[in-house]
């Protein structure tokens, strides 16, 4: 295991040109602890199978450096750097059995036969393999050929970093579940370097101690599940994380009030009030607005529709047509009333382009 460490990476498939439109990644500084469990997560396209590619040696940046710990090895082939990936779809040889498919990496590095099945017997186990061992992997379906690949990526313990990338498309959900627990396990009984890449937040918050959520060819926040939801760093965090997602209204900003439309909300503390340019917005998630059509604190609205998710109640309210999510949980509120809509001040956001602004106490 290793320690990785991206300094100032950027990569751009068409060469440097310096326009920062053409570069995939925009510029990225991150450190990958020993021993951490890691999810990457953002929308298609935003860049993450290619930061996995650049710490597995299958791409070279375009600008910066990689290490893994004090080692430079930003130009070095895949094979020196010990990783080991596994993709979206299966790679596997059709040919080979089972066992064999699973043995090769440790075959490769001459480990000896009795550790070998050994440690095949023990995936197989865990990937629920047992009884396919025999059988060649030509004919299999989708799903046991990807649990094959699984293994092979898991099969050696001496590697210095497991990186995923959205390995489980191709599972169905319910298996998905069940590998998603073990390989939660599997870090924990043996504390591998793992990155997993995902574009589903469930998947990233169940299996990581810290999400790195990118965006565009950037990172936007690095945080446990909790500071992702608490403070978003980034609306795209804000929106992305959260179902539904916080609730992004315009505004100006005056002194330590919000300002929508003719309606001023406190923020606790005090902001730069916009300057030219700059797009302010204002961002709190349903979860931290309160709905009242008893009281007549807080901003008049109008109640929509009202959806049971799960065990959550979110209604749909209008604030001078500016749509907002709140959850309102089992008391009774009903669409078509009007209410009352009161912000927790603490948890009501500031963004200036979309990034989170610190204000000043009061
Ligand atoms: P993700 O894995 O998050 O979906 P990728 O890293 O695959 O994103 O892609 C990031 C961006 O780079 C996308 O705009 C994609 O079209 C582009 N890209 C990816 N691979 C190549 C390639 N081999 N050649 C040119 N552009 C590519
Ligand atoms: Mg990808």
């Amino acid at each position: 295991m290793a320690r990785i460490r991206l300094q100032n990476i950027a990569h751009s498939y068409v060469g440097d040109t310096g326009n920062l439109d053409d570069f995939a990644l925009k510029k990225l500084d991150l450190t990958w602890d020993d021993g951490g469990a890691y999810a990457l997560l953002g929308p298609s396209g935003c860049g993450k199978s290619t930061l996995l590619n650049i710490i597995s040696g299958l791409l070279y940046p375009t600008r910066g450096k990689v290490y893994f710990d004090d080692r430079e090895v930003t130009t070095l082939p895949t094979e020196e750097r010990n990783t080991a990936q596994v993709f979206q779809f299966p790679v596997v040889y059709d040919t080979m059995t089972v066992f064999d498919n699973l043995a090769f990496p440790l075959k490769n590095r001459g480990v000896d036969g009795k550790e070998i099945r050994r440690r095949v017997t023990e995936l197989a186990e865990m990937l629920d393999l047992q009884n396919d061992l025999k059988r060649k992997a030509q004919g299999l379906t989708a799903d046991v050929k990807q649990k094959i690949s699984l293994g092979r990526g898991l099969i050696r313990k001496d590697v210095n970093v497991i990186l995923f990338d959205e390995p489980l498309t191709v599972i169905d959900p319910q298996l998905k579940w069940e590998l998603r627990s073990q390989l939660k396990k599997l870090h924990k009984q043996f504390d591998f370097t793992m990155i997993y890449v995902t574009h589903d937040q469930t998947e990233a918050l169940t299996f990581a101690d810290e999400v790195v959520v990118m965006y565009e060819g950037e990172v936007v926040q690095v945080g446990t599940p909790e500071e992702l939801f608490n403070r978003p760093n980034h609306t795209f965090v804000g929106y992305f994380i959260g179902s539904p997602g916080m609730n992004i209204l315009p505004c100006t900003v005056r002194g330590d009030r919000a300002v929508v439309g003719k309606h001023e909300i406190p923020l606790g503390r005090i902001y730069k009030e916009s300057t030219g340019e700059t797009k302010l917005e204002l961002g709190v998630r349903p979860e931290f607005l309160t709905l009242s059509t008893s009281s007549d604190q807080g901003l008049p609205v109008s109640i929509g529709r009202i959806d049971d998710i799960g065990h959550l109640r979110v209604a749909q309210v209008s604030l001078d047509g500016l749509p907002l999510s709140v959850v309102v949980g089992e008391n009774e509120i009903l669409s078509g009333q009007s209410g009352h809509l009161v912000f927790d001040t603490p948890h009501a956001n500031i963004y200036a382009d979309g990034h989170l602004q610190r204000g000043e106490a009061v």
